[in-house]
């Protein structure tokens, strides 16, 4: 009991306010996780994390923090880096299992160790070092849903960082009815981690938060309120699934997001609905990617969709113009 104490003493001194949100390490000197497609279902294998090193390749919210920072100090083309954005934009099978390569599975339908094999260890480390091996199991149809969900999430929170006059009552509530549609899933994959888990799992998916969010979806707009107070339900109710929770010692932490790594996805979320007001959907109409904002009044995700549309604006204005002239123009014969 006494050791308990001092051990708890000990974290509130620690500055260090979290020490990794990864799922894994990449395992046995690799640079990410081993992903093997079977069918429908993604296998992750990857080495449980250890902690020991500084450098965090696979950490979820650390990618988030340096790809924000990155863009703070002005280095350019940074603004599809960060993984909620990625997650969100990926939008084919290859664009996902890259994801889950990099970060593991978003929600997986099982989870168990390897056994102990003494070749498994970090790059460069000692023999007497060595990885334990995990696999998870992730089925692609579940995850081509969480990203939809994910997508629809986040141009909702693009919608409310708009100003009141440019909110588009249509595209949000296209977003939320493809909110709802999509989290039916949600309670069955509660129950089945519970059942792989023989407990509760920690995020919690409550029924009349679910009949909320289809009730709002569905609704017309409001004689009273402001149209953006929909939105809002929509994306309170969706993150609070997964709570924002303080853990005593890493295992416990990891073990809230062992399933996947969900709750990371929706902690970004409530981050960007609660402080946030730089996300934008790209204005390409066949783009439209989200981009987190560099400049002011910056509307295109990079370089490409700003160059294709100013060509395409130029050949607006001078197309017409350049045509009359060559139909003016006497046909040429080179063989006269
Ligand atoms: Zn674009």
């Amino acid at each position: 009991m006494k050791r308990s104490v001092k051990k708890a003493s000990n974290r509130v001194v620690n500055p260090q306010p979290y020490i990794g949100y990864q799922w894994g390490e990449p395992p046995n000197g690799e640079s990410s996780f081993l992903v093997n497609r079977v069918g429908e279902e993604l296998e992750i294998t990857a080495a449980m994390p250890e902690y020991l090193s500084d450098d965090r390749p696979c950490d979820f919210v650390r990618k988030y923090e340096i790809a924000r920072k990155n863009r703070s100090i002005g280095k350019q083309r940074t603004g599809k880096d960060s993984p909620h954005i990625r997650f969100a934009n990926a939008d084919s099978d290859d664009a996902l299992i890259d994801f889950v390569r990099g970060f593991g599975p978003v929600v997986s339908k099982n989870w168990k160790m390897l056994p102990f094999d003494p070749r498994i260890r970090p790059e460069g480390a000692a023999e007497s070092e060595v990885q334990m091996l995990m696999r998870a199991q992730q089925n692609l149809q579940e995850l081509r849903i969480e990203q939809r969900i994910y997508k629809a999430a986040l141009g909702l929170v693009v919608e409310l960082v708009k100003r009141p006059a440019e909110y588009d009552f249509t595209s949000a509530k296209q977003w939320m009815v493809e909110i709802a549609l999509n989290i039916q899933d949600w309670p069955r994959q509660w129950n089945r981690e519970k059942k792989e888990r023989g407990q509760n799992p920690l995020w919690r998916v409550r029924g009349d938060a679910m009949r909320r969010i289809a009730a709002v979806a569905r609704s017309g707009p409001d004689l009273l309120l402001p149209p953006q107070v929909d939105a809002r339900i929509v994306i309170c109710e969706l993150v609070n699934v997964f709570p924002l929770l303080a853990f005593p010692n890493p295992p416990e932490m990891h073990s809230y997001f062992l399933f996947g790594i969900r709750p990371l996805l929706y902690s970004v979320l409530r981050w960007e609905f609660l402080q946030s007001r730089d996300v934008s959907v790209c204005a390409k109409t066949q783009c439209r990617a989200f981009f987190e904002v560099e400049r002011t009044g910056q509307r295109f995700c990079d370089e490409v969709c700003s160059r294709q549309h100013r060509q395409r604006e130029y050949w607006k204005d001078h197309g017409k113009t350049a045509r009359k002239k060559r139909l003016a123009a006497p046909i040429k014969h080179p063989n006269l």
